[in-house]
This record gives structure tokens, C-alpha cells and sequence, in this order.
């Protein structure tokens, strides 16, 4: 519908903004409950186009599904019907597998899914107005933003300011292989990092790690486990322990503790270790520069000059043809460009984060947040796809109450995929 012969009484109830594990498994949810909605985003492409092929997904597979009512279509399902190799734990899950998943439960659940992008969101009379990328207008009564972490990539100061073709960001690299036969050099200590240094090396690139870090943790592979063990530490989708099943459990819980435990509890839980498959891939094969500062970075001659602040050897510099700043996410309401900034500046905030009722919904009535730009609210388990169930039955089910649409019987208690007890997940 073109601008000019809309007007919002043809609002359509609810649109979501983003076909990632969150958007697509609340499409699923609003969809079996009959509320009217769009969805708009290129599937899971923060999988396919923002991550490196190669990857292996440090969730466990028990932990790596999306979320439809019933529970019917998970990642064990989709291995088994498709004769992939799969086990709850203890094999990682291979990225080119979770994202052939997720674009599968998009078919079955959500195939009226539009591949477009939503340019931007601004407050109308009744709802929003909303403008994709094709130049069509329309009105949605509420929208759901499940844009994910990709909007939130930080690239920090020095790299900051040197030429684009010299740095870039982890998540601008799906495929590694151009960087063959060059000297690159991976900055940071977590997951992304090392996993790129990994396939880099694989590639053929010459590649060196230079992290602050004295100590880069992997996580410890899967162990059978005592039962004194699995009742202190018990197993959830995060992790193992009593501190990740109240993150697991009590989202909602966890949104009503003061704001300063809740940002610290945020920061120091579960943070980028790489996973334990990583280790033999880059330990002895790929130079691990810790313990240092990069304080300055110039381009000259065609290359990277990176000043480096060595603890053990004082200063340092490192030449490279290209940088990776494998520096993580910053949650910043404000680099979501496609919020008007009218709308943007009545979203109050908690550190830059939207702040959420208990139903997701920020301080503009009918606007909500999912995924990663909830987890100052609902805590750690709101950055893994995880936690995609809770949010898309908490609030299909709000939505469901307001707008009296109930789940078909007996589905509206649902149920999270059965856990091993065996077995602690490493992650
Ligand atoms: C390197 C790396 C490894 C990770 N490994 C794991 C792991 O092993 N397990 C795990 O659970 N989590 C992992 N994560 C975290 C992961 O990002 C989240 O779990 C997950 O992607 C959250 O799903 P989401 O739907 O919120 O976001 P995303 O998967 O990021 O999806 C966002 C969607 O929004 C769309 N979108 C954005 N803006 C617009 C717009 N304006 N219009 C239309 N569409 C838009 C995008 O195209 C995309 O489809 C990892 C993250 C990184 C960076």
C-alpha cells in the first residue's frame, strides 16, 4: 500500500522488525494464537551473512532451537529428519546447520515472512507508521523490534578512525577466504576472535591474535557429571549452576532486582570465552599477543601500524595488511536508526538499553524490545536464542490477553525442550 491512500484504521495489529530465532519463533506463537502481524527481515541472516562460515554455535543443541507452541520442530527434530549428525551436548552445531533450521521453521511457521527492510518506525495517532525499504507506508498498532546484536557492533577507538578497508568489525565476515596469503591481525580475546583466527589460519591468511586479556579461558569440554555435581551445579541452556538456572527460570524475576545489580550481573555473566572445539584450532598454530594495549593505530604504505602497549615488554608495534576488531556489541538505543529520533528520545533507557515492563514493552506504549536489547531488563539469558521461548510465550501471550486471542486448548502452558541431566552444557 503506497502513501496517500492509507490511512491507520487498515493498521495491521502487530509488525516485527527482524526474522532472527526471536522474531520468527513470535510469529510462530501470534500465528497459532490467530493475532493479525508482518514480520519483516532477511532470515537469519545475522547467522549466514554476519558470522564466519565454519562457525560451530557454542550453545549446546539442546539449547540452540527456535520456539514454536507446541515445542514440535527443534533442532534434534530438523537433524533427525534431515539425517545431520546431532546430540543434546557435547557436539558443537555446526552454523551452516542452525541456519538451514532456522530457515526451515521459517517455511513451516512463518511463511508469510516479507524478506524486506524496515527503513524506519515513527509514532502516529494510533500505533506507528512504518516505511520499508521498497518505499511502501502502513500503520501497525504495535511493533516488535527483534533487530539483534548486529545493529550494536563496536568497533572502539583507535580503529575507530582509520580507513574502512584497513579495519573492520567481526561480524562483516562470513567468508574468510579473501583474506588468503594476507597479514591479518584479530583483535580481542572471546569467541569471535578465536574463531576467526581459527578459519583465517585455515584459509591460508597469516594471522596473529593480540588481545588485552593475560589469559585466553576456553570453556572446558562436556563431562559426565557426579550426581552431587548435577544437583549443586544443575544444567540449564546457559550453562551449569544455580546462578544460570535463576537466569533460565526467573527472567522476570531477575527485571525486578535493583538496576546496578542487574547491569553488574549483566556484565559478569557468561562472557565471550571461546569454545572448548576452539582450542586445539588455534593454540600452537596461530601467535596469541596477550597481555597488550593496542594505544594508537596509523595507515602507512598501504599497511596497518598498530602501537602496542606490551605489559611484560613495554612498547611494541605490529604491521598488518588488514585489522579485525573482534571488540563485541555495545546495546545503544541510539544506533538503531530506523527509530525516528522523535520516538527514540521518549524510549527511556537503562545504559543506553530500552528499559521494559514486564510484557517487553518500552515507556512508548506499543512499542516492545526483544532479544539482546532486553537483557539489562531480563538478564543473560535474553543474548542466547535461548531465551527466544520465554519471550515469545510471555508475550504472545500479553499480546493474546489484550487483544483477546487465546492459544488453541492445551497449548497455552507450553513447554521448553526437555534438558539432559547428565551432562553439563560448556558455553
Ligand atoms: C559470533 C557470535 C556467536 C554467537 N553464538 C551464539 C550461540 O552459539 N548460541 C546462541 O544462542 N547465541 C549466540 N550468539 C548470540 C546471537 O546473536 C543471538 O542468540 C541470536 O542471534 C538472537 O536472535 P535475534 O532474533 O535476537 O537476533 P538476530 O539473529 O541477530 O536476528 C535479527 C534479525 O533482524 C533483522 N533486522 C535487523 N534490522 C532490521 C530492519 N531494520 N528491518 C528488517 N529486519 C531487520 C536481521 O536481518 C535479522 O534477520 C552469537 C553471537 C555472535 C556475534
Amino acid at each position: 500500500m503506497k502513501k496517500g491512500n492509507l490511512s491507520s484504521t487498515d493498521a495491521v495489529e502487530v509488525a516485527i522488525v527482524g526474522a532472527g530465532p526471536y522474531g520468527l519463533s513470535i510469529a510462530a506463537h501470534l500465528s497459532a494464537r490467530g493475532i493479525p502481524f508482518r514480520i519483516f527481515g532477511d532470515p537469519m541472516s545475522a547467522w549466514s551473512k554476519r558470522m564466519p562460515k565454519g562457525m560451530h554455535l557454542k550453545s549446546e543443541g539442546f539449547a540452540s532451537s527456535l520456539s514454536d507452541p507446541d515445542s514440535a520442530f527443534t533442532l534434534r527434530g530438523f537433524c533427525e529428519e534431515r539425517g545431520l549428525p546431532y546430540a543434546d551436548t557435547g557436539l558443537p552445531v555446526p552454523v551452516k546447520t542452525f541456519v538451514s533450521y532456522g530457515l526451515e521453521f521459517q517455511k513451516r511457521f512463518v511463511p508469510a515472512l516479507e524478506p524486506k527492510t524496515v527503513a524506519s518506525i515513527r509514532q502516529a495517532a494510533s500505533g506507528f507508521e512504518l516505511h520499508l525499504d521498497n518505499g511502501e507506508t502502513f500503520f501497525a498498532r504495535r511493533v516488535i523490534v527483534a533487530a539483534g546484536i548486529v545493529p550494536y557492533a563496536h568497533i572502539p577507538a583507535p580503529f575507530s578512525t582509520l580507513p574502512r578497508g584497513f579495519v573492520s568489525h567481526s561480524s562483516e565476515h562470513s567468508d574468510v577466504e579473501k583474506f588468503r596469503g594476507q597479514h591479518v591481525i584479530v583483535v580481542g580475546g572471546g569467541s569471535s576472535a578465536l574463531d576467526l583466527a581459527a578459519l583465517l589460519h585455515e584459509a591460508g591468511a597469516n594471522v596473529e591474535v593480540v588481545a588485552r586479556t593475560s589469559v585466553i579461558r576456553f570453556h572446558d569440554p562436556p563431562q559426565p557429571r557426579s550426581l552431587r555435581d548435577r544437583i549443586l551445579r544443575p544444567t540449564t541452556g546457559l550453562g551449569a549452576g544455580m546462578q544460570l538456572l535463576f537466569y533460565v527460570k526467573a527472567p522476570r524475576v531477575f527485571r525486578l532486582l535493583p538496576r546496578k545489580i542487574r547491569l553488574d550481573r549483566l556484565r559478569k555473566t557468561l562472557g565471550p570465552a571461546p569454545g572448548w572445539f576452539v582450542r586445539d584450532r588455534v593454540v600452537g598454530k596461530v601467535p596469541l599477543h596477550l597481555g597488550v594495549e593496542v594505544s594508537g593505530a596509523t595507515v602507512q604504505q598501504n599497511q596497518v601500524t598498530l602501537r602496542l602497549t606490551d605489559r611484560q615488554n613495554g612498547n611494541q608495534t605490529a604491521v598488518a595488511d588488514h585489522v579485525i576488531a573482534a571488540t563485541g556489541y555495545r546495546v545503544d538505543l541510539e544506533r538503531l536508526q530506523f527509530l525516528d529520533p522523535a520516538l527514540r528520545v521518549r524510549i527511556l533507557t537503562t545504559e543506553r538499553a530500552p528499559a521494559l515492563s514486564d510484557t517487553f514493552e518500552s515507556s512508548v506504549p506499543g512499542l516492545y524490545f526483544v532479544g539482546v536489547s532486553a537483557a539489562s531488563t531480563f538478564g543473560p539469558l535474553m543474548r542466547f536464542a535461548y531465551g527466544s521461548d520465554f519471550a515469545a510465550r510471555h508475550l504472545s501471550s500479553h499480546l493474546g490477553r489484550l487483544l483477546g486471542h487465546s492459544l488453541l486448548k492445551g497449548r497455552e502452558n507450553g513447554h521448553s525442550p526437555d534438558l539432559p541431566t547428565n551432562l553439563t552444557p560448556s558455553y
